[in-house]
């Protein structure tokens, strides 16, 4: 099976503090890559300092946004790059992050869940806080808000949507209770419209898999919920790593097209040819 390439929605930038390259440098990376259209997406801005050290502060949302300005329209001929960013979902926070969404004529949003509660459940430096956690309830908790975000109606692509197995914790696969979650998380993507994100990023991790599992997949295409891709680049060497793996998951389940974004609106693009 032969691939078109398709757009990667989910690179950052510096302005997190914990990605390096230009932004410049992960277009260049991803026409090198032979992408033809990519979308920046970095870390949001949050309130009251949530997760601080690892986003851009509101005042540097418009250096952010003119930086990716400047570098659409110089390679404009060469490839087409969307204005996107990836907005936290944490309850209690979506005024703000709603308000600040709708300051910016973007062409998409990822909404993604990286706390549970206080809880950076991702983040290397708080990997003991599982061993007080049961591993179902975190799944179950990680899925509630998923679907939490899904039906806030804020976000156009859920993000890597099960980053809780990350470094490896695995729920186990006769609780109902999370298949429940997982169904409703799913169920709650469909009535929102938004695609569910498949990102190579996962492949990097210590799980060492696709985000999401392939059980999920299936369920969605099932479903009829639209994919888009991401790499999670932090880096612009990782550009559009591990598409190839993504869409043949994507293929085996008889889907053909993927998600692309402009102003907010989906349309879907073929991701197979002879
Ligand atoms: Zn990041
Ligand atoms: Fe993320
Ligand atoms: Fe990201
Ligand atoms: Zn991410």
């Amino acid at each position: 099976m032969h691939f078109n390439p398709v757009p990667d929605y989910h690179m950052h930038t510096p302005r997190c503090n914990h990605a390096t390259g230009t932004v410049l440098e992960y277009a260049e990376a991803a026409i090198a890559a032979g992408l033809t259209e990519i979308g920046m997406s970095d870390h949001s801005p949050m309130p009251g300092g949530f997760d601080k050290a690892w986003r851009m502060d509101r005042a540097e949302l418009a250096h952010y946004l003119t930086e990716v300005e400047q570098a659409r329209d110089l390679l404009s001929d060469r490839l087409t790059i969307r204005i996107g960013l990836e907005a936290d979902f944490h309850p209690g926070t979506e005024a703000w992050v709603e308000e600040m969404i709708a300051s910016y004529d973007w062409d998409y949003v990822i909404g993604s869940v990286h706390y549970i509660g206080d809880w950076g459940f991702d983040n290397p430096d708080c990997i003991q806080i599982w061993d007080t956690w049961k591993i179902d309830d975190a799944y179950i908790a990680y899925f509630e808000l998923v679907a939490q975000s899904a039906a806030s109606g804020m976000f156009d692509i859920i993000g890597h949507p099960d980053l809780i197995k990350k470094f490896g914790h695995r729920a186990s696969l006769n609780n109902t209770a999370v298949h429940q979650a997982e169904e409703a998380m799913l169920q709650a993507v469909l009535k929102s419209g938004a695609a569910l994100e498949i990102s190579s990023a996962g492949l990097r991790k210590p799980i060492s898999e696709i985000y999401p599992h392939h059980r999920i997949v299936g369920r969605a295409a099932e479903l009829g919920i639209p994919f888009a891709f991401g790499s999670d680049a932090h880096s612009p060497v990782e550009v559009g790593s591990g598409m190839d793996q993504c869409l043949a998951m994507l293929a085996s389940f008889g889907i053909n097209d993927i998600a692309g974004f402009e102003h907010r609106t989906m349309n879907m693009m073929r991701i197979t040819h002879a």
